[in-house]
């Protein structure tokens, strides 16, 4: 037998999973049930106590969940990970486990739109404050330590999209400031991007996007990255401190390189509940045994319709890292060597209206809120989601009047091409 280790395809298909115990089933069977039935009195009292690892109730954890977890977990080369309802529940289950009342933590400016509102408004009434930084410019990172200063969280490949961060250069910040990095890393995928081999500590995903990839379920996921020591820092009472609830247990201590993905599921999800089904768990669970070569297509198909964009009349200019003289171009060499994601911006000559007309008149390309599905994907953000801001205000989010927002499916590029030539000719 080979000691090397399995590689990225073949995780993608088998990590986590066995033939079911039970029946011999192949594929991970849905494990439908609220609760698990205890062996006898004191199994349960070894349960509840953290003494031993098991299934009591799938608010806290249950098998479908738990094939994804260590599936994602594999991929990503952490040590444990947490499934939960959505991305934004996975955001929060990570603010929820490092932070206190009147923490602080640095968040890159440009993030997924639906990021800003949580960290900006839901995450004030708990006492915790966002400070910006630009990812552009690192020293707006190093400018906003603070003593009360506890993470640093960056998109991989960030939103609107076409935009790479250097995650180790903040990586490094994040290590002189004793805090933990977190990284986003939905929209580049395991595949793509691999953050804890650049120093991240915790990635979180929005499973709703790449990892299931077909646009049919919600859900989200935290890693642990394992290196981050908790109790040296002594900065995080959640994984520092003995807990009364589980026999004063030090979670940090006891759970050593999975302590993090262990506190959020046993205080943050048990107590906020933001749980995953077990039917989304599956369904996330096949997309994910094709994520690579659904990957490589997006990326690949992306690049040739960003190619021809680029050359046409309608087309002011084109926002993405794959294409040699992008701004990002250089990163997206060393950090998404097999491509820059499927998710890209372009600006229309005719503004505001040509941006409406556009995709009013696609008929292959939906138009909608979302990224990383099957089909491809438009959005014209300055008629939809940043409708309410100010034209300066668009300007700075990357959502200017004339920007479009697309997301390339798998499609065949021929008939995208075809479509956006219509619609642009319209
Ligand atoms: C969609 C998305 C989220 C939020 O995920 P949900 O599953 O919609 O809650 C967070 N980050 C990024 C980069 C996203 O694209």
């Amino acid at each position: 037998m080979t000691t090397r280790p399995p590689g990225f395809s073949t995780i993608a298909i088998h990590a986590g999973a066995t033939p079911d115990p039970a029946t011999g089933a192949r594929a991970t069977p849905i494990y439908q049930t609220s609760s698990f039935v205890f062996d006898d009195v004191d199994h349960a009292a070894s349960l509840f106590g953290l003494q031993a690892f098991g299934n009591i109730y799938t608010r806290i954890g249950n098998p479908t969940c738990a094939v994804l977890e260590e599936r994602v977990a594999a991929l990503e080369g952490g040590t444990a990970a947490l499934a939960v309802a959505s991305g934004h529940a996975a955001e929060h289950l990570v603010f929820h486990t490092l932070l206190e009342p009147g923490d602080e933590f640095i968040a890159a400016k440009k993030l997924y739109g639906g990021s800003i509102n949580q960290f900006n408004h839901a995450y004030k009434k708990f006492g915790w404050n966002v400070v910006w930084a630009d990812s552009d410019d690192l020293s707006t990172f190093e400018k906003a330590i603070s003593p009360r200063t506890k993470a640093i969280f960056v998109e991989s490949i960030a939103n609107p999209g076409g935009v790479i961060v250097d995650i180790a250069a903040i990586a490094r910040i994040a290590d002189k400031a004793g805090v933990p990095l977190i990284v986003d890393n939905t929209m580049a995928s395991p595949y793509l991007i691999r953050p804890f081999e650049h120093g991240a500590h915790i990635v979180v995903h929005s499973l709703t996007k790449f990892l299931g990839g077909h646009g049919n379920s919600i859900g989200g996921i935290i890693v642990d990255g394992g290196k981050f020591d908790w109790i040296k820092s002594g900065r995080y009472p959640s994984l520092s401190q003995p807990r009364p609830e589980y026999g004063n247990m030090i979670l940090g201590e006891t759970f050593g390189a999975f302590g993090f993905a262990i506190a959020c599921r046993v205080l943050g999800l048990r107590d906020l509940g933001p749980a995953l089904s077990p039917f989304n768990a599956f369904l996330i669970l096949n997309g994910i045994e094709t994520l690579p070569l659904r990957m490589q297509r997006h990326c690949d198909n992306a690049l040739v319709v960003a190619q021809h964009l680029s050359t046409h009349g309608q087309v002011d200019w084109v926002s993405y890292p794959g294409l040699p003289g992008d701004r990002y171009h250089n990163l997206a060499k060393a950090y998404t060597p097999k491509g820059a994601g499927s998710v890209f911006t372009i600006g229309l000559k005719g503004g505001y209206d040509a941006g409406v007309k556009l995709v009013t008149n696609l008929k292959l390309f939906s138009h909608l809120a979302n990224i990383g599905d099957t089909r491809s994907l438009v959005i014209h953000p300055a008629s939809t989601t940043h409708r309410q801001l100010t034209d300066e205000q668009k300007r700075i989010a990357g959502a200017g009047p004339e920007v479009v927002r697309l997301s390339i499916g798998l499609e065949d590029t021929a008939d995208l091409i075809d479509d956006l030539d219509q619609a642009l000719a319209a």
